[in-house]
């Protein structure tokens, strides 16, 4: 089942201090980023530790635990077979890696930990959003990334309640941290990938199956998009393409969407024009990627 995909709809805070909930506009998170606005509970401003952080929308459907094994699920990787059956994560390493790591005994307590981590899967908006975390700040630049739409087995045992985003302190979850036996999956917050829905850490067991896809789309741009972006590049203007840029996405993916999409020097301005809006395209018309998804075959993941 399909979910209503929106990027920017209204948040829940949630002050730490005060304990006042409240709904936000996007912009008020911007706002409140920039030592703007503060909390209507008890004034405190962004700078304190204890200060409002986005928490779980209480209409969430995904609270809803007979509704977790119907959703659509998404991932972005760029593995072409996510998730790897038999997935040996010493496969790649050489010689040289595995004297350093302390030789043969040590890499298979290494692999062994690798194979225990949580599988994680989310909301198309947080999919989109890790894609472009990924962009930005690692050295997955110009790799092709897929996106995953995953079913769940329905008789999936959902974790009751959620946890705090797990990948706040350590990046990594252990599958049996989150999901002790007979727990198949366990909601948690998302503070930093479409922050404020629920993601799930599960197993490779919990999925069924999967339809994958390469994104972005070829052939997703925008022509006349296009045709602006290279009349400001041509300006040299870097705020005329900011501008550009940022009318098309939603105010907390603006600050995050730049750098995925700076245009370096020695570029074609016409490539990059169509790269960066068929990026785009992916936030303003996620229908079409849905539509090119429901084409795709299904991959059997469970055994
Ligand atoms: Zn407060």
């Amino acid at each position: 089942m399909e979910r209503r995909i929106d990027f920017s709809r209204d948040r829940r805070m949630l002050c730490g201090a005060c304990g006042h909930d409240w709904r936000v506009e996007l912009d008020w998170i911007d706002r409140w980023d920039q030592g703007v606005e503060t909390c209507p509970g008890c004034g405190m401003t962004c700078a304190h530790e204890d200060s409002p952080r986005v928490t779980a929308d209480p209409a969430d459907l995904a609270l809803d635990d007979d509704r977790v094994a119907r959703f659509f699920w998404y991932h972005t990787s760029t593995h072409p077979d996510w998730p790897r059956r038999n997935f040996d994560p010493a496969a790649d390493l050489s010689a040289e890696t595995r004297r350093m790591m302390g030789g043969d005994e040590r890499v298979a307590v290494w692999a062994a930990r690798q194979r225990a981590k949580a599988l994680h899967v989310g909301t198309y908006e947080a999919a989109v959003h890790n894609m472009l975390r990924r962009i930005r700040d690692q050295a997955d630049h110009d790799n092709q990334f897929y996106l995953y739409r995953v079913h769940l087995i329905p008789s999936v045992t959902v974790r009751e309640g959620w946890l705090i985003d797990p990948s706040d302190f350590v990046g990594d979850v252990a599958l049996a941290d989150v999901c002790p036996p007979g727990i198949d999956v366990a909601r948690y917050l998302n503070y930093h990938e479409d922050p404020g829905g629920l993601s799930l850490a599960l197993g490779r067991n919990a999925i069924t199956r999967v339809q994958g896809l390469a994104v972005p789309l070829p052939d997703a741009w925008d022509e006349s998009w296009v045709h602006d972006a290279v009349a400001a590049l041509a300006n040299a203007s870097d705020t005329e393409l900011s501008t550009v840029l940022a009318d098309r996405l939603p105010t907390n993916l603006r600050v995050q969407f730049a750098p995925a999409a700076a245009f370096a020097e020695g570029d074609d301005s016409e490539q990059w024009a169509r790269c960066t809006s068929s990026l785009i395209s992916l936030i303003s018309d996620p229908g079409r990627v849905l539509a090119a998804l429901d084409q795709q075959d299904f991959r059997e993941v469970r055994v």
